[in-house]
């Protein structure tokens, strides 16, 4: 039996990386100052089209730092989907603040637009959009929300670099927005993150909390006004950064063709249903998520990671709604209302292998493995 060792999301490092890494250390810049962190954070700005970027330590940071920019405080509550990974709902309780959980829409898996209302209260200061996956919230009816209740609008585009709405790039389609750089990221720095923002008051008080609420301006006293954070990135990892930027474009395209190839390999398999790109959107694909229709595909979603992965293919099973998290329940939320769409997904869905660097016989060796799996039952 032919077997690989397929992984369900490598970092794919192949330009300069190595090259500026050796420069950060040769030249001792191996801290929180650097070239690189400049290089960096002007070239996320830039390639989200926002006016200003600030590099922070991982995206569960990003989030915490923009909700402090955004002065959520104590009692204030935030609208969020319930369909996440817990990274969007920890930094609100950081804060004091409550998650309020909205059901997911069953195309594209993103936080209902429809569901968002009836959520809102007298405490309600902002919400979390997440953009799933690699594709953008509906953000037409959320901007409608936002203007007629006054609410401040934080993207958690910890999955979606490069993703675009209406040929606006994600980051750039609320007040402020974050991104993680984690190793399976489209772009990655190891652990890192970014706040992103067009706002002069927001990116100020963002670079504030983020180094322990230093004066941002005049002689550098250790005088400090207020609880600032430690959310520093390294020169170092800031030196990956610039050199996976360089080529983002490219990991981006390489996503995209590896959703095209399993959509063309598996078209007549029943069952088995990809994220779609709804008309208007970018979806970058960060992961090639599916959701298994036991029904019709023969066999449930456990079943088929078990058999894939005794071929060495590596999957990974969709989030647990924030709902169904102890901690969050223990936290004080909501967590009886019902979430169907969020919990369907939860119970179905997985990602198939992923990465950049992946190879067309790759693909093809994991499509053949889950037709003649259907073919056998
Ligand atoms: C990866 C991710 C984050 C942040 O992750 P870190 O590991 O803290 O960098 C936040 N939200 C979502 C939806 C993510 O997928």
């Amino acid at each position: 039996m032919k077997k690989m060792h397929i992984p369900v999301c490598e970092p794919f490092l192949a330009g300069n990386e190595k090259k500026y890494v050796v420069e950060a250390l040769d030249t001792n810049w191996i801290s929180s100052r650097g070239k690189f962190i400049d290089q960096f954070e002007k070239a996320f700005a830039d390639f989200c089209e926002v006016k200003y970027a600030t590099s922070v330590s991982n995206g569960t940071n990003a989030i915490h730092l923009g909700l402090k920019a955004l002065d959520i405080r104590p009692g204030d509550e935030v609208i969020m989907p319930d369909f996440t990974m817990i990274c969007s709902a920890l930094p609100v309780c950081y804060l004091g603040a409550k998650p309020v959980f909205v059901d997911a829409e069953a195309e594209t898996w993103n936080i209902d637009p429809e569901g968002i209302e009836e959520k809102i209260t007298d405490k309600t200061k902002a919400i979390v959009v997440v953009h799933i996956y690699g594709h953008p919230c509906d953000m037409k009816p959320i901007w409608d929300i936002s203007r007629r209740y006054n609410l401040l609008i934080i993207e958690d585009a910890a999955e979606t670099h490069g993703a675009e709405y209406f040929g606006k790039k994600c980051g750039n389609l609320g007040d402020i927005a974050a991104f993680s750089f984690f190793a399976n990221k489209v772009v990655t720095t190891g652990e890192g993150g970014m706040v992103v923002t067009n706002s002069d008051k927001l990116i100020d008080r963002s670079r504030y909390y983020k180094d322990l609420c230093f004066p941002l301006s005049g002689e550098r006293t250790y005088f400090h006004e207020d609880i600032g954070f430690q959310y520093r990135l390294s020169n170092v990892q800031a030196a990956i950064g610039v050199a996976q930027i360089e080529n983002i474009n490219d990991y981006i395209e390489m996503r995209r063709n590896n959703n095209a190839l399993y959509a063309e390999f598996l078209n007549d398999v029943e069952g088995i249903k990809f994220q779609p790109e709804r008309k208007g959107c970018r979806n970058i694909y960060w992961m090639n998520a599916a959701v298994i229709d036991d029904d019709k595909f023969g066999i449930n979603r456990d079943r088929l990671m078990e058999k894939l992965s005794e071929f060495g293919i590596q999957t990974r099973k969709f989030f647990v709604p924030m709902h169904k998290q102890p901690a969050l329940q223990k936290y004080g939320c909501d967590c009886s209302a019902e979430y169907p769409i969020a919990n369907w997904l939860s119970d179905n869905g997985l990602y198939l292998p992923s990465g950049s660097g992946l190879k067309v016989d790759q693909i093809e060796f994991i499509c053949e493995k889950i037709k003649a799996m259907k073919r056998s039952i």
